[in-house]
């Protein structure tokens, strides 16, 4: 199992990759591969977000579950959420937004 990096309208971007966004990858890799399902990261510093999004800062990234065919696993991203928020530590937010798992680093360790 992977994590795809595929973008919606436009290839995914990463301005810099600090530690804090590959914690979110390393952590999700795990996720993947203890499942069996296909991690989709459709989008991290590109395409359009809300003003002040962390999407800009290099530290938010957006997470689809795949089914082997491609298809979205929609049923999966709380089972994700699920285990973000209890595995990748103080300082994330992790929200499921239906259609993706929204991930971002704020430094701020509201679950401690
Ligand atoms: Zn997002």
């Amino acid at each position: 199992m992977a994590l795809i990096f595929k973008g919606v309208r436009e290839p995914v971007k990463i301005g810099y990759p600090y530690d804090y966004l590959i914690r979110i990858f390393t952590v999700a890799a795990i996720w993947s591969h203890r499942t069996k399902i296909d991690l989709r990261i459709s989008s991290i510093n590109d395409h359009k977000h809300m003003q002040k999004s962390l999407h800009y800062e290099d530290a938010a990234v957006d997470f689809i579950c795949q089914h082997t065919n491609g298809r979205k696993n929609t049923a999966a991203h709380e089972r994700l959420a699920t285990y973000l928020r209890g595995q990748i530590g103080p300082g994330y937010d992790v929200i499921n937004e239906t259609h993706h798992v929204h991930v971002e680093f704020d430094g701020y360790p509201r679950n401690i």
